[in-house]
């Protein structure tokens, strides 16, 4: 009986199965499916996607509820809150992938596509993001053999990469699960646009308007751009962006022309979201300004808004760090009337931000350090082998060559007890830490933390990677782990 489907509420993924293909749900509705952890499910929105099924956490158990990431809300054309249906189906072995880049990738060696999404389940038509250090590529399947319901990539898949092709679906570029420590923000972002953008009738039916504009506040680098991208995102909007100054100065004396053309579009095109950043420098207070010019653009801006539908699909969103530097015109109902402050991350919001920006990178941990027979996988100076390629005997007698502790270079046998647990610890990225020690570090601090890092550690590993080659071996790719005195380092600097 495994034709069982079931009706769940999609939330989004816990960040740590952020890329993984994997959907939660809890255990009694595995019974109500007949599945078990690691089955692969059919996940039915607007368009069919599969995800591996695992266990919500005991927390969110009888809520009648699925958690998926944004790939695999994307991939089944759904958003959270909407109802899908789940039944389990069977998947077999992929002999053969072909993916088609969704961007400009950079060359890359086919195999490490089977290691990056090993275990992943697979349909044809799926967007796949692997991780690619510190970064990730987005891929669409466009074949996969043998023809079944459903496929699971195996280190035996071979994957091959097509041309880009032209008639691809785009990838979610921003979701929720990309902010860090903003819950409360992404609630109420969501109730003021989301909602009114995907149900313009509840506002409708209750006769109630929807807001026009939403001023979003705080210092800079906090988050406010990516939050006005994933609520596009995740509300399948049209998303137009423009900055304050560019307005000013880039289309000076077409100014208001500009910002006609933009709310044209954006209703064209509705629903539709106009993002303006900097705010305050199209619309300063009337008294900080003499300008002609900008008391213009204010009132263009204050007239096109008063010109949107109540209901209409198209919703501004502003953002600045100056909220008492822009014209209270601009803040009387009607206009941007709701205002949602974004503030500098606590503890726990860098903690989750920095989780974010290094979910993607390879990471140093206890595990990764001990089980490391060959520590660190150079090829053997007289003979070119690998450690786990020689006999004991070769290793003692022949070649007289041992592995290297990855942090100071010796064999694990001449490091005291004391000394192998500092080097474990200059191995081990504990977030934590981190998160406690960048007091002040706004979301763009962090993120520029992990890539820095990142830095670090291919600048520490530049002699393992044989870069000349035009392709980078696999095997090469599997040494990059940023460890935790990449991140110390980065942090000093
Ligand atoms: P703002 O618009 O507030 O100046 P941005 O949204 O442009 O800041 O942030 C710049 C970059 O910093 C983002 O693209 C993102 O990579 C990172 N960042 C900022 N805030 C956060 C956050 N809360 N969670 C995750 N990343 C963040």
């Amino acid at each position: 009986m495994s034709q069982n489907a079931l009706s769940l509420k999609v939330l989004e993924a816990y960040t740590r199965d952020v890329g993984r293909g994997v959907a939660r749900i809890d255990y009694d509705s595995m019974d109500t499916l007949n599945a078990s952890t690691g089955d692969v499910i059919e996940i039915k929105g607007k368009r069919r996607t599969v995800a591996k099924c695992l266990p919500l956490y005991p927390s969110d158990e009888g809520k009648g509820i699925i958690r998926i990431d944004g790939l695999g809300r994307n991939n089944s054309g759904i958003a959270i809150g909407d109802t899908i249906t789940v039944r389990k189906i069977k998947a077999v072995a992929a002999e053969k992938v072909v993916v088609a880049p969704l961007e400009a990738i950079p060359p890359i060696d086919e195999r490490y596509l089977a290691d990056a999404l090993e275990s992943v389940p697979l349909i044809k038509g799926d967007n796949v993001m692997v991780p690619y250090f510190g970064g990730r590529l987005t891929f669409q399947v466009i074949g996969v053999t043998p023809a079944a319901d459903a496929v699971l990539v195996t280190q035996k898949t071979v994957f091959h990469i097509a041309e880009k092709g032209e008639t691809l679906r785009g990838v979610p570029q921003v979701t929720y699960e990309d902010i860090g420590g903003l819950t409360d923000e992404i609630k109420k972002v969501r109730e003021m646009i989301e909602l009114p953008l995907r149900h313009p009738e509840i506002f409708e039916k209750l006769g109630i308007e929807a807001p026009k504009g939403v001023l979003l506040y705080g210092p800079p680098g906090t988050g406010k751009t990516l939050l006005a991208k994933a609520v596009a995102n995740e509300s399948q909007a049209h998303f137009i962006s423009i900055s304050g100054p560019e307005i000013m100065s880039k289309f000076y004396g077409e100014s208001e022309a500009r910002l006609r053309e933009i709310f044209k579009e954006a209703r064209e095109k509705a629903p539709s979201i106009i993002f303006v950043d900097e705010i305050d420098s199209i619309a300063p207070k009337r008294e900080e300004v003499t300008g002609e010019v900008e008391r213009r653009v204010v009132s263009q801006m204050l007239s096109l808004m008063d010109g949107l539908e109540a209901r209409g699909k198209v919703i501004v969103i502003a953002a600045t760090n100056r909220p008492n530097a822009i014209d209270p015109a601009l803040r009387r109902p009607g206009r941007f009337d709701r205002e949602i402050e974004i503030k500098v991350p606590d503890k726990k919001g860098r903690k989750d931000i920095l989780a974010i920006h290094s979910r993607n990178m390879p990471l140093g941990d206890t595990e990764n350090f001990e089980n490391r027979p060959n520590w660190y996988e150079l090829k053997c100076p007289s003979c070119k082998k690998s450690l786990t390629e020689h006999s004991e005997s070769e290793l003692e007698k022949v070649c007289k060559w041992k592995s290297e502790c990855p942090i100071c270079a010796r064999s694990k046998e001449e490091h005291s007890e004391n000394e192998l647990e500092n080097c474990r610890k200059d191995w081990t990225v504990d977030i934590d830490i981190m998160a406690n020690t960048s007091h002040g570090y706004v979301g763009a601090d962090l993120e520029y933390l992990c890539k820095e890092a990142a830095m670090k550690c291919l600048r520490r590993l530049m002699k393992v990677l044989n870069l000349e080659e035009e392709k980078l071996q696999a095997e090469a790719l599997e040494k990059l782990v940023l460890i935790n005195s990449d991140f110390k380092q980065a942090l000093i600097e």
